[in-house]
């Protein structure tokens, strides 16, 4: 099964990162039912979500592209647009049911519902992060191959990287392997 990392602080762009590095080695980790459960439950989008089908997957497949359109053409200086169909996409979705929430005496809540709905408040999220202050602090990560995008909370605006672990640290030990080239030449 694929892993998922969850890194970019909106449930939409977390989603938008199912597919890694779209410029050169574009790898899908969105195969399978399996995947997309397993994504939703790291997400913690719904507790009991209905087993997903493979029609499941290639709705969720096909609203994740208008969502990384969407999102990458709301860019500052993006040249991108969206088209119609993927606007579409998003609106029609949007409007859809979300998973149901629960409370218990225990003061338990349980989400529930179908992956549709899941889907719905995906596309929601990213009606809401676009219409909203927040999108002005959306990045692609500065790592060339990575096409992760995040929003950036940090107190100086300086967040660089998707995770860490996945893109700044390879690239700091590049950086630091180049540097240590140079000093041998020296
Ligand atoms: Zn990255």
């Amino acid at each position: 099964m694929n892993e998922f990392v969850y890194v970019s602080g909106r449930h939409c762009l977390d989603f938008a990162g199912t597919i890694l590095w779209r410029r050169t080695l574009r790898t899908e980790l969105l195969e399978k039912p399996e995947d997309l459960r397993h994504w939703v439950d790291g997400a913690n989008l719904c507790d009991e979500m209905d087993p997903p089908s493979s029609d499941s997957v290639a709705d969720a497949q096909h609203l994740r592209e208008a969502i990384y359109s969407a999102v990458t053409a709301s860019l500052t200086g993006s040249a991108h647009r969206a088209t119609q169909d993927e606007v579409s996409l998003l609106n029609i979705t949007a409007r859809g049911p979300l998973p149901s929430l629960t409370l218990s005496r225990e003061r338990d809540t349980t989400s529930a519902g179908s992956p549709d709905n899941v889907l719905s408040l995906l596309a929601r999220d990213t009606i809401e992060l676009i219409g909203s202050a927040e999108m002005t602090k959306v990045k692609e990560c500065s790592n060339p191959d990575c096409t992760r995008l995040f929003v950036d909370l940090s107190r100086g605006f300086s967040r660089r990287w998707c995770g860490m672990a996945e893109c700044g640290n390879r690239i700091k030990a590049a950086d630091y392997r180049r540097r240590k080239k140079l000093q041998s030449i020296d």
